[in-house]
């Protein structure tokens, strides 16, 4: 008996969302094991033709995973050894791990302190005559300011590669994540808004000659069996993956709208921390919903005897970790990036978080002494 206990709150628990559709998915499951097809069929073409159509854009290609996706985007931009990507100083590491893949280097722009997404005012301070591509990022699913970041790219003829791995859905004035730039990345790992049953990625985008490149180099460098004019990859979303995707991308919009409203219930009852701001005209995606204090730690502690699970995106940022230590950066560099991981602290976020667990953590955050504690 756990009479008296507190209710805990998990950070995410992904089994409701499969329990939700338990039906759906299993005849999906179903039809993709007893059709004898396992790789790159017309499981994949029907669900890369309804994501293109939800982002917006006239080509999906799905591949293995989000990293995937970036890599092979930046590669069928034509970036290479020797050239330079503008990325933000603070994002998930996989962002400037895509860039070194590529041969290239990931050069660190720092975020605006309230959005979190890449300053547009700093882009041209970072660029150098080795500026390839801009790489922003619709960090916890806010869109990036993709009008001044398109306005600079523009102005330098460079392409815009969005990291929408945590954006599905997302949208400024009315255009959705996904065809705000020259291409998107998608991730469709299992925690995201969209995420398969294990591990997958797309890119969109409106380009006609991209889409065919990046078809070539998810396949071996081949658009025909035995026929590979390039050294391409093998990285395909999978039969299984893609159908799977295709039943959940039919609830999307609706998760998303449970979504906002867990974050409106955030946003008007919390207090004593800073919260996420939304500027005008966008379509926020609240795949995290983070908050800042200095005093990150004690509420996480905090939380944590309360049974509220928390995660923190991110506690160390790409520059000061061990992959990037080669890159000769030191605490204080990058000031901005090092002090939202030092704050930023995720609640409980998903579509299928109930009221009652929505009440506990705003029960446990007004509980908390504050930033003295
Ligand atoms: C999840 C994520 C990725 C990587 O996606 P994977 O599918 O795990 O490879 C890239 N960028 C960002 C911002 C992400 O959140």
């Amino acid at each position: 008996m756990t009479t008296g206990a507190p209710a805990r709150v998990p950070f995410l628990d992904l089994l409701p969302s499969y329990e939700e559709l338990a039906a759906e998915l299993d005849a999906a499951a179903r039809r993709v094991l007893g059709s004898g097809w396992y790789v790159l069929g017309p499981e994949v073409e029907a669900f890369e033709r309804a994501f293109a159509d939800h982002a917006g854009t006239r080509h999906c290609v799905g591949v293995g995973s989000g990293l995937d996706a970036l890599h092979l985007a930046l590669l069928a931009l034509g970036v290479g050894p020797g050239d330079e990507v503008l990325v933000p100083s603070n994002t998930y590491i996989a962002t400037w791990l895509a860039v070194s893949r590529a041969g290239a280097v990931p050069v660190p722009v720092e975020p605006d302190p309230v959005t979190g997404n890449i300053d547009p005012a700093r882009l041209e301070a970072a660029r150098t005559p080795r500026t390839r591509a801009v790489l922003p990022v619709h960090l916890y699913g806010l869109p990036a300011d993709m009008a001044a970041i398109g306005a600079f790219a523009a102005r330098h003829g460079l392409p815009v590669l969005e990291d929408a791995a945590q954006a599905h859905g997302a949208a400024l004035h009315d255009r959705r994540a996904g065809a705000l730039g020259t291409a998107a990345a998608w991730s469709f790992y299992p925690t995201k808004n969209l995420g398969a049953i294990g591990d997958g990625g797309a890119v969109t985008t409106d380009d006609d000659d991209l889409a065919e490149r990046l078809r070539s180099l998810r396949n071996y460098g081949s658009r025909r069996k035995y026929v590979n004019d390039e050294r391409g990859f093998n990285s395909r979303l999978d039969e299984l993956q893609a159908a799977l995707l295709a039943v959940k991308l039919a609830h999307l919009d609706a998760w998303n709208a449970r979504r906002a409203t867990i974050a409106g219930r955030y946003l008007a009852g919390l207090t004593g921390v800073r919260l996420p701001v939304v500027p005008a005209g966008a379509v926020h995606a609240w795949h995290v919903f983070a908050v800042h204090t200095p005093a990150r730690d004690d509420l996480a502690g905090h939380l944590a005897r309360r049974g509220v699970g928390t995660l923190m995106h991110y506690p160390t940022p790409p520059h000061l970790s061990g992959a990037y230590r080669d890159m000769g950066l030191r605490p204080g560099d990058l000031p901005v990036a090092e002090r939202l991981a030092r704050e930023t602290l995720s609640l409980p976020m998903g579509p299928q978080l109930g009221d009652a667990d929505v009440d506990r953590v705003l029960e446990a955050v007004a509980a908390w002494d504050g930033a003295d504690g």
